[in-house]
C-alpha cells in the first residue's frame, strides 16, 4: 500500500457538499483506504476571473493502485460529479488531484507527481500540513516551509 495525498475542489452547483460527497466516496471505494481528512477551506478562485469562490480540502489516502489506475478511478468520481472542461482552471463541480504518491516522482503526458503547482497554492498547502506537519517532498523539502513562504490571501478555514 501506498501512502498519498489527494486534494479536492469545486466551486459549483454547492460546492461544500460536493466536497463532502466526494469524501464519502473514496471512504467507500473498495480500492482505496482513506485515512484521514483535513477540514474545508474557502479559497479565491485562480484562473478566469468571475467565477465563485473555492472549497478545497486534502485527503490522505492509501492505496495499492498505480498512479495511472489512481488517477482512472479519480477521473471516474469527477465524472459522477457531473463535471464539464470548459476553458482551463474554469469553474467545476469537482476537481481531485493527485497531489503525492508515496516518494514517487513522476512525468508523463497524463501525470505529474508530485503535482506541479502544489508548493505554491495556500489552498493545497495549508491542508497538507494539517494532515502531517512533518510532511516532505520526494526532494525532502518540507510542506511547512513552503507554507511559511506562501501569501495566505483570503484563505479561511470552514469546518471539521
Ligand atoms: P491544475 O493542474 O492547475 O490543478 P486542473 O486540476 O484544473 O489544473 P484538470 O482539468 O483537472 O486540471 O486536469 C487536466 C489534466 O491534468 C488531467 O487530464 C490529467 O491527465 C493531468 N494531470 C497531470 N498531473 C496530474 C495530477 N497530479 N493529478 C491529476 N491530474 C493530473
Ligand atoms: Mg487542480
Ligand atoms: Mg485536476
Amino acid at each position: 500500500m501506498v501512502r498519498c495525498f489527494i486534494g479536492l475542489g469545486s466551486n459549483l452547483d454547492d460546492p461544500i457538499n460536493q466536497v463532502k460527497t466526494a469524501l464519502k466516496e473514496l471512504a467507500e471505494h473498495s480500492q482505496l483506504k482513506l485515512i484521514q481528512h483535513s477540514p474545508l477551506y474557502v479559497s479565491e478562485p485562480v484562473g478566469p476571473a468571475g467565477q465563485p469562490d473555492y472549497i478545497n480540502a486534502a485527503a490522505e489516502i492509501e492505496t495499492s493502485l498505480s498512479p495511472e489506475e489512481l488517477l482512472d478511478l479519480l477521473q471516474q468520481i469527477e465524472q459522477q460529479h457531473q463535471r464539464v472542461r470548459r476553458e482551463r482552471w474554469g469553474p467545476r463541480t469537482l476537481d481531485l488531484d493527485i497531489l503525492l504518491y508515496g516518494e514517487t516522482e513522476l512525468n508523463t503526458e497524463r501525470l505529474t507527481i508530485p503535482h506541479p503547482y502544489l508548493t505554491e497554492r495556500n489552498f493545497v498547502l495549508r491542508p497538507l500540513a494539517d494532515l502531517d506537519e512533518k510532511l516532505s517532498l520526494p526532494s525532502g523539502k518540507k510542506i511547512i516551509n513552503y507554507l511559511a513562504d506562501c501569501p495566505m490571501g483570503t484563505l479561511v478555514q470552514l469546518s471539521l
